[in-house]
This record gives C-alpha cells, sequence and structure tokens, in this order.
C-alpha cells in the first residue's frame, strides 16, 4: 500500500487469497481508479518456472496509473510483489507444456473518497490461479470472430491504451451477444470511421497477406500488448515484413489469414470472420492457419525454454 504522495510504498505482505477490506467509500469503488496485468509464470523445459517480459508489465501499469491520476508503484516493488507470489504458488505451477499460473497484478485506489478527486491511498495487489487454453477447444482451435458493428471499445483521447478495469464491463454486452450467436469474441472497428480494425475484448490482431503481416498501429485506442510487441519482433526476425498500419474491415476480409495475441490467447489463429452478415473462412475448418502455427511454436517455444531466447524476454524466478 501507499499513500497520496507516492513516497511510502511499504514492500507488503504474502496472504492467504481471501476478500480485501475496503471501505464503500473506497475510490476504485465510485470512481474507478484501477488498473490491471495479465502475467503468466511456466514451468520451462529447463525445469524451472519463469516469467515473461515482466517489466514490460511493469511499465504498462505504470503509464496506466499516471493516465487516470494514481500513485504507480515502483518497478522493482512490482517485480517484487510478481515474483513473490509465484514464489509462494509455485506448488500451483502446471507441468511444462499442460498450462500456466496466471498472475494478475491490481493497482486500485482503495483509499476513501466522497467527492471526485484522486485516492488518498493506494493498493497493489498479485493475485493468481492455474489455468489452461483461453478458448474452448484448445490454444491452437480456430477462433471465430465477428465485427462488432454497435458499440466502440474505446473512443481517440480516451482510455483505450490502458488496462484500466473500466474498459472490460462494456464489452461484456457484445462478447455475450457474440457467444450467444455462437462467436467466439468480437472485432472492434475505430470509433472515428468505422472502417479499420482496432482489436479484440482481450487480444490484439494481426493480419496476413503473403510474407507481409499488418497490425492496428498504437494511437491510444487499442491496448499495446506485451504478446503483439514481442510477435512483431520475432516476425520481423524470421523474414516477414510486419507493418504498424491501419488495416480495414474489407482487407481483412481479403487476409490470407488472421491471428490474434495476447497473454491469455497466446496466439490464436482466426477461422473465421464475420462483418455485416457476410462470412469469410480462413483456412481448412479446425486446423491452425500457417503463419498463426509457426509464431505460435516460436514464441510457446522460446516461452518454455525449449527454443533459444536470443531476445533475453526470460526471467526465471525459481
Ligand atoms: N487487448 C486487450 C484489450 C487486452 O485485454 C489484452 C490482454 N492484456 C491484450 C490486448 C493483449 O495484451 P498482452 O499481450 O499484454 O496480454
Amino acid at each position: 500500500t501507499c499513500s497520496a504522495d507516492g513516497k511510502q510504498w511499504s514492500s507488503g505482505e504474502l496472504l492467504p487469497y481471501g476478500p480485501l477490506p475496503m471501505y464503500p467509500s473506497a475510490q476504485a469503488l465510485n470512481y474507478g481508479q484501477a488498473v490491471f496485468e495479465g502475467m503468466k509464470a511456466q514451468r520451462s523445459a529447463k525445469d524451472r518456472i519463469v516469467l515473461f517480459r515482466p517489466e514490460c508489465n511493469a511499465q504498462r501499469m505504470h503509464e496506466g496509473a499516471l493516465r487516470l491520476s494514481m500513485v504507480p508503484p515502483p518497478e522493482e516493488l512490482f517485480i517484487e510483489a510478481v515474483t513473490k507470489t509465484v514464489e509462494a504458488n509455485a506448488a500451483l505451477v502446471p507441468p511444462q507444456g499442460k498450462g500456466s499460473l496466471y498472475l494478475r497484478p491490481l493497482l486500485v485506489g482503495s483509499g476513501p473518497i466522497l467527492g471526485l478527486g484522486p485516492a488518498p491511498s493506494y493498493t497493489l495487489v498479485v493475485y493468481c490461479a492455474a489455468v489452461g487454453a483461453y478458448f474452448k477447444g484448445g490454444q491452437l482451435t480456430p477462433i471465430d470472430l465477428i465485427v462488432e458493428t454497435r458499440f466502440h471499445r474505446a473512443a481517440p483521447g480516451g482510455m483505450g491504451g490502458t488496462k484500466c478495469a473500466g474498459n472490460y464491463s462494456p464489452v461484456l454486452v457484445t462478447q455475450l451477444a457474440a457467444k450467444k450467436e455462437g462467436y467466439s469474441d468480437v472485432v472492434y472497428l475505430d470509433a472515428k470511421t468505422d472502417t479499420y480494425l482496432e482489436e479484440v475484448s482481450s487480444c490484439n490482431i494481426f493480419v496476413v497477406k503473403g510474407k507481409t503481416i499488418r497490425t492496428p498501429p498504437l494511437q491510444g485506442t487499442i491496448l499495446p500488448g506485451v504478446t503483439r510487441r514481442s510477435i512483431i519482433e520475432m516476425a520481423r526476425s524470421r523474414g516477414y515484413t510486419v507493418e504498424e498500419v491501419p488495416v480495414s474491415v474489407d482487407e481483412a476480409m481479403q487476409a490470407d489469414e488472421i491471428f490474434t495475441t495476447g497473454t491469455a490467447v497466446v496466439v490464436s489463429p482466426v477461422g473465421s470472420l464475420t462483418h455485416q452478415g457476410e462470412r469469410r473462412q480462413f483456412g481448412a475448418p479446425g486446423e491452425p492457419t500457417p503463419v498463426a502455427l509457426e509464431l505460435y511454436e516460436q514464441l510457446t517455444g522460446l516461452q518454455q525454454e525449449k527454443l533459444a531466447d536470443p531476445f533475453g524476454w526470460i526471467v526465471p524466478v525459481c
């Protein structure tokens, strides 16, 4: 925890999982000062537990906290909290290749305040749970996406670039409606022109044509995914041309393949994209498309230390 002047972050303690005591007037509950991260610890082929680029998550939380007028925890404290949580829960980490320990660092304006203003104090917690594949059917099962035409996820100048709690409840209505119709998730379009892809509810999106891979640029309306950034570097190192440029729905419908990226979804091939009643199928039904498969194998190989890590992304914990 920390007071609003940001000078007194206490180093924290390990507690059994349970309720967080908070006043009804806690800032986060009323005015939404809450940002979080999603990370994974995995048991690697070297029989140790490793994290993937944890400093990127620390930095993203730092930037999100500043955007919400919160006091960001020092990077060392963030890393220490995550590391200690992993160490204390090492027994929960699944065997190598069988899943991971999902970690949720959460920063909230926990202190009470009645009028609109920043919280007088802040709390950083990290909790965790063992997880398997995010989408139904396993990690490489192609997902079916529908382009959302009614709601937007973020507006220019808004909060789309931060992992703040408030970004996630507005997507439930669209996500649940899409799932009811048999889709895995929705793709959002830009709020200005309704023309360009932004991202999916919990992952970034890439469109492949030949050896060129395109992904929407970071202009404050989509989350700067750690996986997105890693896949851009990795694909370039494997000879692909990767462009961060606006990608229209029409271009996506004409692509060779589409995939999404995120800590939870890893690299998920898109099996179909539906827009205004028109459905485009990618690859053979049930089969991952080739570029998504290649990058999935490379990324998970590196994350599980089955492949070399030329980028220095792996951080061993214990
Ligand atoms: N977009 C959104 C909206 C997300 O919630 C996530 C998951 N954090 C991502 C993209 C992917 O980010 P990352 O690769 O850092 O998990």
